[in-house]
């Protein structure tokens, strides 16, 4: 996902609305009053914020992970609906880190560091009027998942974390997945046996996929699928390609995997019935931890509620600070509806929110994680994991060249851009029908 353009505006706050006489309604003036006022003044104050820990020494191996998403329609009927998925994970050390100019990186310094050390992975789904004879869309889709996951160019590695996660590898304890609904017979019975890829339904017996635990089918009907299989595979993916990381330095060297910062992003956040991969994630991470070996991650969120929240709130902030919301204030200043109900991402985050004001150029909504195994209701610092080694890292991967932008996310994007690699016409020519 792009950045945004800076939006920050000046300070300005003249009535727009005052010359309009015809608001005479008490009603209508309250509710002006309140479009006019900042709705977060009793928050303006300053204690909402923590000053920054004082300085470790940062982490010097960083990886980017980001993926991109583009549908492409034909204009002639039956409109044949097309989604490509595209994502990237790369990496960086802080020797290369420093050689690059932020606020105007020489495009060879980073065609280098893109040429030796990206990885990047692409699919394409079918999700109208195409479709292979004797298939329907939502066995393709089904089959494209679970052979993309595959994906021989990343020699099958995403597919063996995957199991690393749904099966819990990590401490050789033989987890058994969980009942899911099967994507043929849909009763809640379908299973695997331990460490399989493929198996068949207990109650139908037609073939399983390991991917069908994620439930992409509930969302798709016999011959057609919305958008959102797309965006959430390519969610899905970079989670993936993040854990795929994790796994590698996991098995191979734990030392470096503590000295490494995995930059996703987005939020760390798996929605719905995707969900089931949240739980796992938490507890590796706490196990991990645990064992003498935090692993650092932030996810990255560039729009939505908590982005705009923090437009108006980080104008009052000192820099070099933070502040973490807890579940009342994410409810009630953010999201802005009552306490009540199941606290906030409880099921499906696996990072607590924490606002960042680095200076008045950067500042950004990162998602860290807790490692706890039960939800935290207020997070602290000292509930993020490697948050002292990640906030001393943060200043060595800005970009000058977008507020709040981040290196590692920014050169992923170049490798995940679909619209810039290869270009987007292409992709267009392509997939037209050839007459
Ligand atoms: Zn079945």
């Amino acid at each position: 996902m792009p950045y945004n353009a800076g939006t920050r505006l000046p300070g300005e706050r003249a009535s727009r609305l005052a010359h309009l006489d015809v608001l005479k309604s008490e009603l209508v003036n309250k509710l002006i009053e309140s479009y006019e006022t900042n709705s977060l003044s009793a928050n303006k104050n300053n204690s909402i914020w923590e000053p920054l820990p004082n300085k470790e020494e940062p982490l010097p191996i960083i990886f980017g992970i980001d993926g991109s998403m583009y549908p492409i329609e034909s204009e002639i009927p039956p409109h044949k609906r097309l989604a490509f998925v595209k994502t990237a994970l790369l990496r960086i050390d802080q020797f290369a880190l420093a050689k690059i100019d932020k606020d105007c990186p020489h495009p060879l310094a980073l065609r280098d560091i893109l040429a030796d050390s990206a990885l990047y992975h692409a699919t394409v789904f079918p999700l109208r009027n195409v479709s292979i004879p004797g298939i329907n869309t939502y066995h393709t889709i089904r089959q494209i998942i679970f052979e993309s996951i595959k994906d021989k160019s990343l020699n099958g590695e995403p597919m063996e974390t995957l199991k690393w996660l749904a099966y819990e590898k990590w401490d050789g304890k033989h987890k058994q997945l969980k009942p899911f609904g099967c994507p043929h017979c849909g009763q809640d019975v379908a299973t695997l046996p331990y460490d399989a890829e493929t198996g068949k339904c207990p109650g139908c017996s037609e073939d399983l996929f390991l991917t069908d635990m994620l439930g992409f089918h509930l969302d798709m009907i016999f011959d057609s699928a919305p958008d959102t299989i797309a965006t959430t595979y390519m969610n899905i993916h970079e989670v993936l390609l993040l854990f795929t990381g994790i796994r590698y330095f996991w098995e191979k060297n734990k030392q470096i995997l503590s000295d490494c910062l995995f930059v996703k992003d987005g939020p760390l956040t798996i929605r719905a019935q995707y969900s089931k991969l949240v739980n796992p994630i938490r507890r590796f991470l706490a196990y991990a931890r645990d064992q003498g070996c935090p692993v650092n991650i932030i996810g990255q969120e560039k729009t939505g509620r908590f982005y705009d929240h923090l437009e108006i709130i980080g104008k009052e902030a000192h820099s070099g600070h933070f502040f973490i919301p807890n579940n009342q204030y994410i409810k009630e200043e953010i999201q802005q509806r009552p306490n009540t109900g199941a606290p906030y991402g409880k099921d499906t985050n696996y990072g607590a929110k924490v606002f960042v004001k680095l200076n008045d150029y950067h500042q950004m909504v990162l998602n860290v994680p807790t490692g706890d195994y039960d939800y935290i209701d207020k997070p602290a610092i000292s509930n993020l994991i490697g948050a002292n080694r990640i906030f001393a890292t943060l200043p060595t991967i800005i970009s000058n060249r977008y507020e709040g932008g981040l290196l590692p996310i920014e050169l992923a994007h170049g490798i995940a851009s679909l619209s810039t690699y290869p270009s987007a016409h292409i992709l267009k020519i392509f997939s037209e029908e050839k007459k």
